[in-house]
């Protein structure tokens, strides 16, 4: 039996706890933000899922340094985060210095200054230590239509990280995560506006399509989601269908006009950089690099050709 759709009334209720209601101030936000949290407690709970908590929202009224139109996020944490390197970035990187820059850079290079580079990276976008469990970033205020499927989007990654169920599929929880709140919407999955970038559109939307398929939109599909052997169904038909195309997107992503804005944020305002900002030569750049933790990068390249490389990184500065 599929979970009910609620009456226009019931709906308009739910709508009310952010939908349409002008904002006034961060505070009001967050506290806004905690009531979102306990109807998607509720609306887990619905689906046989139970928290131990109650996590903790903190408004932010900036945009993420990084991706610009980010509605939300919650830290998976350094090692989800290697392991997603290890299986995605890092093999598109490797294809985007080769293809941009006509530079060899191994994955074993790549993975050997993940660590540091994290690090310095991490403390770049989150100055401060957020004792929270979910970020909200300016964009949610335009976007108030989409408040609680985004609160329950992002509980859902909190739940699978607390479960221990996204380290052996790091590259399926976008979807997983937009199957559920789609299934909170009570919308059809490929109902995300076009303009998402088609690697958006694989990782979130074909995903959710996948993740429906082994686990349906019955009353149990929740906990048939959080089912080791389903979830590694659905992790092996990601890797035979749509792996090898993500790669192949987000590879391009590194190479086009979004990733280009989040360069020159980083090339700009990164403390790392200074060096290269102040006084910009092939030199400086490696040094500013190396100080970003990438010392395995700076020694697999300074003997390549690299003057591609070093174009961009001025243009960074001279187009800003
Ligand atoms: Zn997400």
């Amino acid at each position: 039996m599929n979970p009910r759709k609620p009456t226009a009334d019931e709906y308009a209720s739910l709508m009310k706890v952010f939908g349409g209601v002008e904002i006034s101030s961060s505070s009001d936000i967050e506290a806004r933000a905690q009531g979102s949290v306990r109807a998607a407690l509720g609306f887990f709970a619905e689906f046989g899922i139970e928290f131990e908590y109650e996590p903790r929202v903190k408004y932010v009224d900036s945009f993420h340094p990084l991706n610009p139109s980010a509605l939300a996020n919650v830290d998976c944490g350094v090692d989800f985060s290697r392991e997603q390197y290890r299986l995605l970035g890092a093999p598109a990187s490797a294809l985007n210095y080769a293809y941009k820059f006509g530079l060899e850079v191994s994955l074993e290079t790549l993975m050997a200054d993940f660590d540091l580079g994290y690090a310095m990276l991490h403390s770049f976008i989150f100055p401060e230590s957020h004792d929270v469990d979910i970020m909200l970033w300016r964009p949610i205020v335009d976007n108030a239509s989409q408040f609680n499927s985004t609160i329950v989007h992002e509980i859902w990654h909190l739940y699978e990280r607390s479960s221990d169920l996204m380290m052996s599929s790091p590259l399926i929880i976008e979807g997983t995560a937009t199957f559920v709140e789609n299934l909170y919407r009570f919308e059809p999955l490929d109902s995300t506006p076009v303009d998402c970038s088609f690697l958006s559109r694989l990782q979130y939307i074909e995903v959710a399509k996948l993740v429906k398929e082994f686990v349906g939109c019955e009353s149990d599909a929740l906990r048939r989601l959080v089912d080791p052997l389903i979830r590694e169904k659905i992790n092996g038909a990601y890797f035979d269908r749509l792996h090898h195309d993500v790669v192949m997107a987000q590879s391009y992503i590194f190479g086009c006009e979004d990733m280009r804005a989040a360069d020159t944020k980083i090339v700009l305002e990164m403390p790392q950089y200074e060096l290269f900002r102040n006084s910009p030569s092939i030199s400086s750049l490696l040094d500013s690099f190396s100080a970003a933790g990438m010392n395995h990068f700076v020694s697999a390249v300074s003997n390549q050709d690299l003057s591609l490389f070093y174009e961009y990184h001025v243009s960074l500065i001279n187009d800003s």
